[in-house]
């Protein structure tokens, strides 16, 4: 028999592909990049070029090509501030410094993830469309198992499906995960501020106006990029704290008094791992599976390497695709939590408060012997990686203190 349903027809005639990838950040674009031998289709709800609230430091950077062929292909053609050395403090008051060979580059995102994204389109299985995704049901479709996703006007049918839609992931809440509670986020606000650079350094403050989370001012290749990152719901508005802690850096003579603020902008951070990242047809990756470095809020390293590991895995191990899976991405995990069966609300304050304490103290001593093991240990560990040590850039690097 024949079904003539109109459920049957819109069905029949319902556009088809082996993956959809929700979202083009950084997670979503390399994960088209590295898929083959499907058909893929990479969804957004944004036109791009789009802003998306971020510091833009890309940690370690110099080595990121050794594992991401796709950055390898943009490198060249991204406008990059060469961050070298930082300062940390503690409350406002300074504890340590040191200079390194590299620390990061500050990229912008507007340029950086739309350039990731060409690069993914440059492969003839992968299209891109805007599309806002408001549901998606488990169905089959001609024999085989998949899922109908839709933005309320259109649907479109996959066999497998990639969330990378962010903190706010539609995908994660389909696969069962509740929404992240107050103390598993971290709530900023950060401007772009234009001036002429009097002081190269990175900024860390630790624990300002004795919140946990912490300031950073960034330099740019236009001025500075100065936020505030403050985990759990803070107890004034976050403008409050931003601008009070720009008036610091003022009075600090960090950011010259002529200066001029371009744009404010809000965004969270994801500070937990959710429980279900995986099935055997939807893979999580980046800021949609809580992929953050808790102590450091970095999450574009994380979110790419994950949308590697989710885009091979898809291609090659399909038959063991949750298996391979949670494998692959049991080292990223423990990378970025470093312990994670503490609640990162403690984690976090035990960790700066006792650290920098002690840290300070030792610092002073540090000029006696030239060396602070808790500070450069604490930098290596939270910002400073060094993976590949025969071909890295980062090898037989000295690192410098300078005297305060
Ligand atoms: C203030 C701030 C500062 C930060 N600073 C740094 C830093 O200096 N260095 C660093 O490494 N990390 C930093 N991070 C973290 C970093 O920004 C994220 O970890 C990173 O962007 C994660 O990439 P992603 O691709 O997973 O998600 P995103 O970059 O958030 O991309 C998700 C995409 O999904 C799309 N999307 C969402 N919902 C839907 C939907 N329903 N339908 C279709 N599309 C959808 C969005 O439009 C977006 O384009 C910072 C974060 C914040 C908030």
């Amino acid at each position: 028999m024949i079904d003539n349903s109109d459920a049957s027809r819109s069905q029949t005639f319902m556009e088809k592909y082996d993956v959809i990838i929700v979202g083009a950040g950084p997670a979503g674009s390399t994960a088209a990049y590295y898929t083959s031998g499907l058909r893929v289709l990479l969804i957004d709800k944004a036109d791009f070029p789009r802003h998306k609230a971020c510091g833009g430091g890309l940690m370690s950077s110099r080595d990121w090509h050794l594992e991401l062929e796709n950055y390898a292909k943009i490198k060249d053609r991204l406008t990059t501030f060469s961050c070298e050395a930082i300062k940390i403090y503690w409350d406002c008051e300074y504890i340590a410094n040191r200079r390194f060979k590299h620390l990061f580059d500050q990229i912008s995102r507007y340029e950086f993830d739309n350039l990731l994204l060409e690069e993914a389109l440059k492969k003839d299985n992968i299209t891109f469309r805007k599309f806002d995704l408001q549901k998606i049901e488990k169905t089959t479709l001609e024999g085989k198992g998949g899922y109908v996703i839709s933005d309320g006007q259109d649907s479109i049918f996959t066999t497998c499906l990639i969330g990378a839609d962010g903190i706010h992931s539609k995908v994660s809440k389909f696969l069962g995960n509740p929404p992240p509670k107050r103390h598993q986020v971290g709530y900023c606000l950060e401007c772009d501020i234009v001036c002429e650079k009097n002081d190269l350094y990175v900024h860390a403050v630790a624990g300002h106006l004795k919140e946990i989370g912490y300031g950073w001012i960034f330099p740019t290749a236009s001025g500075y990029q100065v936020g505030v990152g403050i985990v759990r719901k803070p107890k004034h508005n976050l403008q409050y704290y931003l601008d009070n802690f720009i008036e610091w850096t003022i009075e600090k003579k960090i950011l010259p008094v002529r200066h001029e603020i371009k744009r404010t902008f809000g965004g969270a951070l994801p500070l937990k791992v959710v429980k279900t990242y995986c099935t055997d047809d939807v893979l999580l990756c980046g800021d949609a599976m809580g992929l953050v470095k808790i102590l450091t809020g970095e999450g574009i390293y994380y979110a790419m390497c994950s949308g590697k590991i989710a885009g091979l895995a898809l291609s090659h191990n399909r038959k063991n695709l949750k298996k391979t899976y949670k494998k692959k991405m049991r080292p990223l995990i423990w990378d970025t939590f470093l312990t994670p069966y503490i609640p990162p609300k403690i984690l976090t304050l035990t960790f700066w408060t006792v650290f920098f304490r002690i840290a300070k103290i030792f610092d002073r001593l540090a000029f006696l012997s030239g060396l602070n093991l808790f500070v450069d240990y604490f930098i290596h560990m939270t910002m400073h990686r060094k993976k590949f040590n025969g071909q890295s850039f980062y090898r037989n690097e000295e690192i410098e203190i300078e005297k305060y």
